[in-house]
């Protein structure tokens, strides 16, 4: 494995996808040439195994000399390879297809969380080639957290250390709000006010480009299935349930994070004044009522007590849990129909614990939704369950620092 130079590479720790870089937005003969080299290695990582030189020319409008020129930079930096010609009888010479090439450029997705560390390795072409996890050791002791998290990001790389793999970086999800400098405040995990550089001091060897928050990240992989491609619906709020609830808001395949980058803190909705205490010290937030162990608090069960055990102990007639999980559902619904009035986007996405519990909670959230969104009638929001949102945050990460090589695999053509 080979590790690409990273030494001015900036920590950036909000998403900017579609951003054009510095070098790709002038109008040098370099940034010419990356700017097409982006666009090439885009057409190609979207049509996998199906275009050509030819092809890319039709849609791009360029002479196939050009792009043939560009294709063949791309193959030599090992980041597009070429596929035998098709062997069926066809008139003329066949076309060359071309794809990412797999196993060759990665990034490591790191997750903290508060019960659980992660770390995954994708390549360019979406394949994830490793994938760990361990109990996070400690809460409110960063230094052996991100000590533990160094061993396992180490560890994948480790398994690589003899193949060609180039190594571009990692990014870093996080349940909490970061600005450019620190984890301003990270309720679940005990964190408050901790500078970056201290903060990733025990991985810098793993190459941390960005830290963000792990809602945000989730919805990055939603709106970007593969590295380098937008998929999925346009736009979207992917909000998901741990031991905290966030959200991930995404407005035209991009981002939308606000203006610090905190957008989405959406388990810090009031939804009754009234109501309990919340960890963030404010009284009725949502999460103060849907995270998982205030629903377990609000069932009279344990705090441990996973929200699939308080559902199936509202399905046996348990009376508190029931109430607990209806009241649940009021304060989700009342909280979606604030975010969806301010943002205008309708279409919810639930995650995590929340996707767990859908089958009980969602009847008397679409209700709320439908009385209190004063556009409903017209745009019909709508709440899609996700199944299996438990490693999108780790997803998301590499397939954040994967999103710098497509914008300028000019920096990584020697
Ligand atoms: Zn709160």
């Amino acid at each position: 494995m080979r590790l690409h130079s990273l030494a001015s590479t900036p920590l950036t720790p909000c998403l900017q996808p579609g951003t054009p870089s510095p070098a790709a937005s002038g109008v040098t003969a370099h940034s010419l040439r990356a700017k097409n080299l982006s666009l090439v290695l885009r057409q190609i990582l979207s049509n996998p195994g199906t275009i050509s030189r030819a092809s890319i020319a039709n849609y791009t409008g360029t002479t196939r000399a050009t792009i043939s020129r560009l294709v063949d930079e791309l193959i030599s930096a090992g980041l597009v390879e070429e596929l035998a010609p098709s062997s069926e009888p066809s008139r003329g010479r066949p076309a060359i297809r071309l794809q990412p090439q797999s196993g060759r450029y990665c990034a490591l997705g790191l997750e903290v969380n508060v019960s659980t560390l992660k770390a995954q390795l994708i390549d360019l072409s979406g394949e994830i080639l490793a994938f760990t996890s361990c109990d996070n050791p400690v809460l409110g002791d960063p230094a052996t957290t991100m000590a533990a998290l160094n061993t396992l990001g180490q560890d994948l790389l480790d398994q690589y250390a003899s193949t060609p793999l180039t190594f571009i970086g990692s990014a870093l999800a996080l349940p909490g709000i970061i600005s450019a400098e620190m984890v301003a405040k990270a309720p679940n995990l005990q964190w408050e006010n901790l500078p970056l550089n201290e903060l990733l001091a025990p991985i810098t060897n793993l190459h941390p480009r960005t830290v963000t928050n792990e809602a945000d990240l989730a919805a990055y992989a939603i709106a970007h299935p593969r590295p380098g491609v937008p998929g999925g619906p346009a736009s979207f709020m992917f909000v998901s349930g741990e031991v905290g609830v966030g959200a991930g808001l995404v407005l035209h395949h991009a981002p939308f994070s606000g203006a610090n980058g905190w957008a989405g803190e959406i388990g810090h909705v009031c939804v009754d004044p009234s109501g309990p205490t919340c960890k963030c010290g404010a009284t009725g937030c949502l999460e103060s009522f849907l995270g998982r162990c205030a629903l377990a608090r609000h069932a009279g069960l344990p705090e441990t007590t996973p929200p699939l055990a308080v559902c199936a102990e509202a399905e046996a007639g348990n009376e508190t849990a029931q109430a607990a999980l209806h009241q649940g559902a009021i304060a989700l619904g009342r909280a979606l129909s604030a975010a969806v009035n301010i943002t205008d986007i309708p279409l919810v996405i639930l995650g995590g614990n929340l996707a767990d519990i859908a089958p009980h909670i969602l009847e008397t959230t679409q209700e709320i939704m439908s009385m209190r969104i004063l556009q409903s009638a017209w745009t019909h929001p709508q709440i899609e369950i996700l199944e299996d949102s438990a490693n999108l945050a780790v997803t998301g990460a590499a397939h954040r620092v994967l999103q710098d090589l497509v914008d300028d695999p000019a920096c990584y053509i020697l």
